[in-house]
């Protein structure tokens, strides 16, 4: 892993912020709108006092590592860490940064691309302690914690063979993925991750407790299910769980990169009609050095396709044949895996500390044209842990009604993400310079809508267009809930200027 802290800091619209005169006494904190107020210890001292897992600043030895996040190249630092244990703790920090305009951030998995977890200067509401998962397994349901990690929902879970869909690398938190959207191996078939979330109780920015679901503050249950950190802090979600494996049919088939344009055309022919059980995602890259690969097609370029078949194994057998037949695989590696095991597949590669940049867009369909742009993106890679991965969308997800949630892009059959992904500082440039050409190739073949759970810190300008035409509706919840846009570092939605009449309710 590499030491995030080894860099210089890259942030475009954080610029470091210097306390100027730290003292024993007294410490700097950024406000909403970016002025420098001074805090007094005996008002540090009040509130360390209100908040369960105590409050860090600069001066603590594990202020550094609870300011870390996933992507290494966010480097900030709050002026004030809450690490918060209980909703109470989160109605505490809510207020207390609320009655002084203070800047807040919510970290939840820390995982976001953004790097939004962090507020240079500010209050950093840390969740991560919380991580509490109870299944009810009669119900089918599970009420978990906002600091809890995809594999603690999925290890819980699976204890009782049951889960919903998540996304694929499990060190993820559940709460940023699920406010964004999330998606997965199960999505295709049991839809979104909020398709599935039946409730959440959330700390709004007047510090109130609220609770919301289809009957009980039903405009703010709509609007949590993809428009993010907008609506205040969710302290605890409830979600439907399915009977999911505890084996399910899935691996990953390798192509060698002279075959990307005739497997990625039977790849995209497959994919638009293939069962709501079988996912099958296309990624290019440098391979890595997996025992299943010959050695000499390690560290070249490569097609590989992940895929699950999350129902009755024997019949993932049958549904997946034809994907081995695309073109000739460079090596096979399918078969019954359990569930749980593959959601971790992943991990090795994804790990924390790394510095990262992602372009991605969103398609209905994956053109020729499409395929053509992203292999030639490919044949440039920047970079031995740089990849362009496409999602297969659809089926349950795409069943439901684009107004019906926050997230609106239903359309979305297909997401692509171009990952920048590099160690050394000099490279900064070189890379995300990849990225954004390969963004901006395919974009033609776009739908023109993104996924805010994948956009970075330099694309606010997307956030309008990733709603659409649930936008406005989004802005007057923002309006009812946070007038003040108290939760701002997020892909922010700016509150009406008037409400709609269905945020006035
Ligand atoms: C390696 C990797 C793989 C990924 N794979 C997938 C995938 O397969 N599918 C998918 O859909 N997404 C995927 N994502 C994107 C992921 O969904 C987002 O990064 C998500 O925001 C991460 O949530 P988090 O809690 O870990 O992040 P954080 O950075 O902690 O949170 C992100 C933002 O969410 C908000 N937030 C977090 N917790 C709360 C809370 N309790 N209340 C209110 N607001 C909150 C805040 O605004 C915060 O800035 C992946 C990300 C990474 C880095």
């Amino acid at each position: 892993m590499n030491d995030p802290t080894a860099h210089a800091p890259i942030t475009t619209s954080h610029p470091t912020f210097i306390d100027t005169e730290p003292s024993m006494t007294t410490l700097h904190y950024l406000t909403l709108d970016k002025s420098v107020q001074t805090l007094h210890s005996a008002d540090i001292d009040t509130f360390a006092r209100q908040i369960s897992g105590g409050v860090l600043t600069r001066a603590d030895a594990s202020y550094d590592d609870a300011r870390k996040v996933w992507n290494g190249t966010v480097d900030r630092r709050p002026a004030l860490i809450a690490r918060c244990l209980q909703t109470g703790d989160v109605q505490a920090a809510v207020r207390f940064a609320a009655t002084r305009h203070m800047l807040i951030s919510v970290r939840g998995g820390g995982h976001h691309i953004a790097g939004n977890a962090v507020a240079e200067g500010g209050l950093m509401i840390d969740l991560s302690a919380m991580r509490d998962i109870r299944i009810d397994a009669a119900r089918r349901t599970a009420l978990v914690g906002p600091g809890a990690l995809l594999a603690d929902f999925d290890r819980e879970a699976q204890a009782h063979g049951l889960a919903t869909p998540l996304g694929i690398n499990s060190t993820t938190g559940v709460a940023g993925l699920t406010l964004g959207g999330g998606f997965g191996w199960l999505t295709r078939r049991h839809g979104m991750t909020i398709d599935n979330l039946l409730g959440a109780t959330v700390v709004t920015a007047d510090g109130a407790l609220r609770f919301a679901s289809a009957q009980s503050e039903p405009e703010l249950f709509w609007a949590l299910r993809g428009g993010g950190g907008n609506f205040g802090v969710v302290t605890s979600f409830e979600f439907r769980l399915h009977p999911v494996g505890p084996e399910v049919y899935a691996g990953l088939v390798v192509y060698p990169f002279a075959q990307a344009r005739q497997v990625l055309r039977a790849w995209r022919d497959f994919t638009m009609q293939a069962p709501d059980e079988l996912s099958v995602w296309a990624v290019l890259r440098k391979a890595p050095p997996l025992p299943f690969l010959p050695a000499s097609a390690h560290g070249t370029e490569v097609v590989v396709l992940p895929l699950v078949y999350s129902g009755d194994v024997a019949a993932g057998e049958r549904a997946v044949a034809p994907v081995l037949r695309f073109g000739d695989p460079l090596g096979v590696a399918v078969g019954p895996t359990p569930y749980a095991g593959f959601q971790q597949a992943f991990d090795p590669l994804l790990t924390a500390g790394g510095r990262n940049y992602w372009k991605s867009n969103n398609f209905s369909r994956f053109s020729d044209a499409a395929i053509d742009l992203v292999i030639e993106s490919a044949g440039r890679l920047p970079g031995p842990e740089c990849e362009i991965f496409v999602a297969q969308l659809g089926g349950a997800m795409a069943r439901v009604k684009p107004d019906a949630t926050a997230f609106v892009g239903r359309d979305a059959h297909y997401i692509m993400n171009v990952h920048g992904r590099w160690s050394d500082t000099g490279d900064d440039e070189r890379v995300r310079a990849w990225a954004r050409q390969a963004f901006q190739d395919a974009a033609p073949h776009a739908t023109g809508s993104g996924y805010v759970n994948f956009l970075t810190e330099d694309e606010a300008e997307r956030v309008a267009a990733s709603y659409g035409a649930n936008h406005a509706r989004l802005q007057a919840v923002k309006h009812r809930f946070d007038p003040d846009n108290l939760f701002r570092m997020n892909l922010n939605i700016t509150p009406a200027a008037i409400p709609v009449a269905q945020a006035s309710t």
